[in-house]
C-alpha cells in the first residue's frame, strides 16, 4: 500500500469546508437563518480560547497568558451574545440537545466562572429533557474541585487530551505537564464516574516508536476510558514545532502509517470497535455496530469567538489565526462587538458543496453512507456524483454492503487521503490562496525580525 501512496496524510477532514476556506461575508443575519434553528435536537458550542501554555503542534484557537479578569471580559462579552441569540431564537422554540464546551481549555475558568457560564446557558437556552453536555479538560486542570462543578452540571462526557504517557515524547510535543499529572488526572476522572470518558493520543511523534506507542495505549487501559482517539501528528502553520523540525504536514508518513496499522490492530484485540481513523469505542458487553444516524445536516451554533456555526448552507466563525498575535486581535474584535446578530465571516455552501459534504461525513464514519439517504437528499445517486468512488471501490478502498457504502479496513486507514479527493475546485484554490497569504505574511516578519 505504502509503495503506491507516497503519504496518506494529506489533509484532516474535520470539517468541510475547511475554515481557511471561509472569506468575509456581508449582508447576512442570524435571523434569516434562525428557522432552522426551530424545534429540537439542536448543538450549542462554546469556544474558551484559553490555555496555561501552547503545545507545539496546536493551531487551534487559543492564546495564553490570561489573567481572571480578562477572561471575565470574555464571559461578559460570550453572556451579550448569549442574549442576543436568546431574543433571534424566541419565535423558534428551539432546544438544544446537546452542549459542547471547548477550546482552549475550558477547565481553566476558575470554579465560579464555570459555575457562572454554566447558568448563563442554561438560563438563556431551552434544552430537550436529557442534553448532553460534552467538556474537554487537559490534564493539569483537572482537579476534584472542578470535577465537582461539572458533576452538578450533568455532564455526560469528558474529553482529555493525554497524547503520550512517555515524558520524552510529551517534551518534544511541548506539552507542558509530565506524564504524572495525566495519571493522576486520570484517577480523578475515574474515580468521578462520568458516563463517557474520551482520551486522545497522539502518533508520529519525532522519536517515537510502535512499541512506545503501544505502551501508551495499554497504560490508557488500565483506566478504562470508553473511547480513544488517535491523531496522526500533523506539523501546522504556525505552531512551535513548525519553527524547529524540518517542514512537511506529517514528518514520517511510513512510520506513522505502521504505527497507526499496530495500534489500530490492538485497540480492536482489546475490545474496541473502530468507528473512523481516530475513533475507536470501548464495547460494552454485546458488540454492536455503529448504527446509522444522519450527520450530514446537523445544525450547530457557536458562542464566543473561534468556535464555528453550521446553520444549513451557512457556516461562520471569526477569521481563522493561526499565531498568537491573530488570535489576540480575533479576540479583542469579539470582546468589543455589539451586535452579534451580523454574520461577517464564513462560507455560504452551493448545492455541489452540500453533497461533497454530505459525503465526507458519512464515508469517513461507519457505518458509511446509506445510499438511498443519500438519493433521497440530492435526488441523484451518489455513485455518479462521485466518480471517484468508482475508483476507490476498485483499489479495493471502498465496498458496498446492502444500501451502504463503507470503506475498507484499508480505506479507513487512508480517510486523510482518500477525503481530500471530495473537497472541490473552489475550496482547494480557496485553502491555497490563504496558505500563500500565510506564507507571505510569515517571510515578511522574517525579514523584518532579521533587520532589527
Ligand atoms: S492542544 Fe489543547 S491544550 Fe494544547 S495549546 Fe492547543 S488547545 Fe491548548
Amino acid at each position: 500500500m505504502m509503495e503506491k501512496i507516497q503519504n496518506p496524510y494529506i489533509q484532516y477532514m474535520y470539517s468541510y469546508p475547511h475554515k481557511t476556506a471561509y472569506r468575509p461575508l456581508q449582508g447576512i443575519f442570524l435571523e434569516d437563518y434562525a428557522h432552522l434553528l426551530a424545534g429540537k435536537s439542536h448543538g450549542l458550542y462554546l469556544h474558551i480560547p484559553f490555555c496555561q501554555a501552547k503545545c507545539g503542534y496546536c493551531n487551534l484557537f487559543s492564546v495564553t497568558g490570561q489573567n481572571e479578569q480578562q477572561i471575565d471580559r470574555y464571559l461578559v462579552a460570550v453572556g451579550r451574545q448569549i442574549d442576543q441569540y436568546q431574543e433571534i431564537l424566541k419565535p423558534y422554540h428551539t432546544e438544544f440537545s446537546e452542549i459542547t464546551i471547548g477550546g482552549g481549555t475550558p477547565l481553566l475558568l476558575s470554579e465560579r466562572q464555570l459555575e457562572q457560564i454554566f447558568d448563563k446557558m442554561e438560563t438563556g437556552f431551552a434544552f430537550s429533557g436529557r442534553r448532553g453536555l460534552v467538556v474537554e479538560t487537559a490534564p493539569n486542570q483537572t482537579c476534584r474541585e472542578k470535577l465537582a462543578v461539572l458533576k452538578r452540571a450533568k455532564t455526560s462526557r469528558v474529553s482529555m487530551g493525554i497524547q503520550s504517557f512517555s515524558d520524552e515524547e510529551l517534551k518534544v510535543l511541548g506539552r507542558n505537564h509530565p506524564a504524572a499529572t495525566a495519571r493522576e488526572a486520570m484517577d480523578l476522572l475515574k474515580e468521578a464516574e462520568f458516563s463517557c470518558v474520551n482520551v486522545d493520543f497522539i502518533y508520529g511523534i519525532p522519536g517515537q516508536t510502535i512499541s512506545s506507542l503501544l505502551a501508551s495505549l495499554k497504560e490508557a487501559l488500565r483506566y478504562e476510558p470508553d473511547e480513544i482517539f488517535l491523531y496522526p501528528l500533523y506539523v501546522k502553520h504556525g505552531t512551535g514545532l513548525a519553527s524547529v523540525v524540518d517542514t512537511g504536514l506529517v514528518l514520517n508518513p511510513g512510520l506513522a502509517f505502521r504505527q497507526y496499522q499496530e495500534a489500530a490492530a490492538f485497540l480492536c484485540s482489546e475490545g474496541f470497535r473502530q468507528d473512523s481513523m481516530r475513533r475507536f469505542v470501548r464495547e460494552k458487553g454485546k458488540k454492536a455496530a455503529r448504527g446509522f444516524s444522519e450527520c450530514g445536516f446537523g445544525t450547530s451554533l457557536a458562542l464566543g469567538c473561534g468556535g464555528r456555526s453550521y446553520i444549513g448552507s451557512l457556516h461562520f466563525c471569526t477569521p481563522y489565526a493561526a499565531t498568537q498575535q491573530g488570535c489576540w486581535e480575533q479576540l479583542e474584535k469579539f470582546e468589543n462587538t455589539t451586535d452579534f446578530s451580523a454574520v461577517t465571516h464564513g462560507f455560504l455552501l452551493s448545492d455541489d458543496e452540500m453533497r461533497r459534504r454530505y459525503a465526507i461525513r458519512h464515508l469517513l464514519i461507519r457505518p458509511g453512507m446509506d445510499m438511498s439517504a443519500y438519493e433521497k437528499h440530492f435526488g441523484t445517486c451518489v455513485m455518479d456524483d462521485f466518480p471517484v468512488l468508482g475508483e476507490w471501490r476498485q483499489q479495493g478502498f471502498l465496498k458496498a454492503e446492502d444500501i451502504f457504502l463503507v470503506l475498507t479496513q484499508v480505506g479507513l486507514g487512508l480517510s486523510d487521503y482518500l477525503g481530500p479527493q471530495l473537497i472541490s475546485r473552489q475550496v482547494w484554490e480557496r485553502m491555497r490562496e490563504w496558505d500563500a497569504a500565510w506564507e507571505n505574511r510569515r517571510q515578511i516578519r522574517e525579514t523584518a525580525r532579521q533587520g532589527e
